[in-house]
C-alpha cells in the first residue's frame, strides 16, 4: 500500500483499494507515487494481536487527496512531513511474514 490509487475519470485518489470510485463510479485505477505526507496525529496501540509490535504506534498522514492509516517509525509527532517505507515488518506469525508501509522521516 504504498501507491495512492487516482481515478483515471476524475482523479479522486485513495490509498484503499476500491472496484468503484466514490466520487464518479469509475473503476480504472492509475497507482501514482504519493510523495509527501504530512502526519496528522498518532496513537499508541498497547494490546496488539500475535506477531504485532507492542506497543504499536500508529499515526494518519495526509497525502495530496487522500489519507492513510499506518505504523509510525520512533520520534516522529503530527506536523511531521512522511514518506512510505514499504519494507516495514508489520506482522510475524505462522502464515508467515507481513511486510507493508510504515511512515518514516522524509530525510531518512
Ligand atoms: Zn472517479
Amino acid at each position: 500500500m504504498t501507491k495512492v490509487l487516482e481515478c483515471s475519470n476524475c482523479g479522486y485518489r485513495t490509498f484503499y483499494k476500491k472496484k468503484h470510485c466514490l466520487e464518479c463510479g469509475g473503476q480504472e485505477w492509475n497507482k501514482q507515487e504519493p510523495g509527501v505526507g504530512e502526519l496528522l496525529a498518532i496513537t499508541t496501540v498497547h494490546v496488539s494481536p500475535e506477531g504485532v509490535r507492542e506497543p504499536n504506534r500508529l499515526g494518519i498522514a495526509r497525502f495530496e487527496g487522500a489519507n492513510l492509516v499506518a505504523q509510525i517509525r520512533k520520534g516522529l509527532n503530527p506536523g511531521d512531513n512522511v514518506k512510505l517505507d514499504d519494507s516495514n515488518i508489520l506482522r510475524e506469525g505462522d502464515n508467515g511474514t507481513h511486510v507493508g508501509a510504515q511512515f518514516a522521516p522524509v530525510d531518512d
